[in-house]
């Protein structure tokens, strides 16, 4: 099937644009080398947004070839030059924020007001950081013999694959992009087959700003095939990972074709702890927060809540209401909406699976639990926030990651307790505690199995600070000091300086 390289869009806002459709491969947009392509589908109606060129192994091979011969001269350019390139792109960010936050939204199923354009700010703020790194990428003099000198020295990898997933498309392709490009790599770059439009549009801005051809290639398409292929390729250096933990396994097994360094974000069911002495409004802001933003779709959304027995009714009453009125349901474009629709059909139907059987296993539905069929959301993927209260170990809401604004609050006696019930989890992930115990705050914080602990807020999430899980949750750290080190491998040098000595 043939499609145009681009078309016109005009969205609900008033924006408008030329979409890019092509892959973007060596500074251009091309098609793909056998025509395929995949739809990209408006989450809030069902209907096709646009149509793109999806990359297939040959393509995928096609964007190694010029990423690895970039790689050449680009390892040649200086931190300070590429850490200037870096800021350029935050700057467009800065300037089109409203226009690009539009198309991630539309993309996307996230309401621009209240969700998509702060996921602009999180790539404007990650591209500073990256691009302030860009110029203070060192190694170390390593002193022990005085006959010798010896040194290391932080190189990139080379070639970097990087797959992403569709929750926030251009917040997980900023942290990839970002510390990779700072620490002197070249990248291959495949977004998820259920938003490749957002993307699409920022790649022409690489090279706007002044990207070498083949430093950064932007591929839409399928995990089976490109996506495999690229994992699988024996000329990528290194493969950084978001998205399900069953790809993070399978692409763990593909890396092990040439042994690429690996980075993997994957899933998780973060748990969010109240103890007796919480302060209750804050637990009900943050718990609401922590799993009904982006509809859901966060890996660290903190989706089970474990609540003291002497404050459960009391959290429940006050939580359900703060949910049913700050987190209304609407369309994309529509200002007073907070919560939109689904990612796609698939993801809706999976939430409403889980919902079923939450309710067969005995949990208590306390808000929604069900689809929204209000007007014109019944034509969209939208299903209404839901609070599942009396859960039990062992039920499949508590144990399996839903990924949809559903969640599953049960109660806990002890510290102990909460504790054997927030690790009896496969994930590792976050987890959050409320308590005005600052002993107990930290003591709980070591206790618990996860790569990031929140004490009295969830899902507090920073450029600055490592983001990462422990156990099935994934490999590695993004953003900070630690995820720019996932970047660089160490050389050491070894001088001989004994003739004289
Ligand atoms: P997914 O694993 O299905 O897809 C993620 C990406 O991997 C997509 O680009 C997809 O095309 C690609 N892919 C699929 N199969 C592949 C294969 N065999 N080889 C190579 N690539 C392949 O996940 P999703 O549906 O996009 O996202 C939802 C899941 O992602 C949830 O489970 C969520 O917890 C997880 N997630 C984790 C984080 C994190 O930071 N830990 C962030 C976002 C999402």
């Amino acid at each position: 099937m043939s499609a145009p390289l681009e078309f016109e869009v005009t969205l609900p806002d008033g924006n408008k644009f030329t979409q890019p459709a092509g892959l973007f491969i060596n500074n251009e947009f091309v098609k793909s080398v056998a025509g395929k392509t995949l739809e990209s589908i408006n989450p809030a109606t069902g209907e096709v947004n646009g149509v793109v060129y999806a990359a297939e192994a040959e393509d995928v091979d096609i964007a190694v070839k010029h990423a690895r011969a970039a790689f050449k001269e680009w390892k040649k350019v200086t931190g300070v030059e590429r850490g200037i390139l870096l800021n350029k792109i935050a700057d467009t960010f800065e300037e089109k924020r409203d226009l690009i936050g539009a198309i991630e939204a539309w993309d996307s199923g996230k309401t621009k007001e209240a969700n998509a354009v702060y996921d602009i700010d999180e790539c404007i703020s990650c591209f500073r950081y990256f691009a302030g790194w860009a110029d203070k990428i060192q190694g170390k003099v390593i002193q022990n013999d005085p006959k010798k000198l010896a040194y290391t020295i932080h190189e990139p990898f080379g070639v970097c694959g990087q797959i992403i997933p569709w929750n926030y498309p251009l917040a997980m392709a900023a942290w990839k992009l970002a510390p990779a490009l700072a620490a002197g790599n070249v990248v291959v770059l495949k977004t998820s087959e259920l938003t490749p439009l957002s993307l699409l549009y920022v790649a022409q801005i690489f090279k706007d700003v002044g990207f070498p051809p083949g430093v950064v290639n932007i591929i839409s398409g399928f995990g089976a095939t490109a996506g495999k292929a690229l994992a699988s390729h024996l000329d990528v250096d290194k493969i950084a990972f978001t998205g399900s933990t069953v790809t993070g396994q399978a692409i763990q097994q593909a890396a092990a074709s040439n042994m690429k360094a690996v980075t993997l974000e994957c899933g998780g069911k973060s748990p969010l702890i109240i103890r007796e002495d919480a302060d209750l409004e804050q637990a009900v802001k943050w718990a609401a927060f922590g799993i009904m933003s982006n509809q859901g779709q966060i890996c660290t959304s903190t989706s089970r809540i474990y609540v003291h027995e002497k404050v459960y009714d009391q959290f429940l009453t006050e939580y359900a209401q703060h949910v049913k009125e700050e987190y209304k349901q609407g369309t994309m474009f529509d200002s007073s909406a907070v919560v939109g629709p689904q990612v796609s059909k698939v993801q809706h139907d999976k939430i409403l699976n889980y919902i079923d059987i939450g309710k067969k296993e005995g949990a208590r539905v306390v808000l929604g639990g069900e689809k929204n069929t209000e007007g014109d959301l019944s034509k969209g993927f939208f299903i209404k926030p839901t609070i599942f209260a009396d859960v039990k170990p062992g039920m499949r809401i508590v144990n399996e990651e839903i990924f949809g604004p559903v969640v599953a609050v049960g109660k806990f006696t002890t510290d102990d307790e909460a504790i054997t019930l927030a690790n009896s989890t496969q994930y590792g992930l976050g987890a959050a505690i409320f308590t005005k115990d600052i002993t107990v705050a930290h003591y709980l914080a070591t206790e618990i199995q996860a790569g990031m602990v929140w004490i009295n807020s969830s899902n507090d999430s920073d450029v600055h600070i490592p983001f990462g899980g422990v156990k099935m949750s994934g490999v590695g750290r993004e953003l900070g000091e630690y995820g720019l080190s996932m970047y660089t491998q160490a050389k050491a040098i070894h001088v001989n300086l004994g003739n004289k000595l």
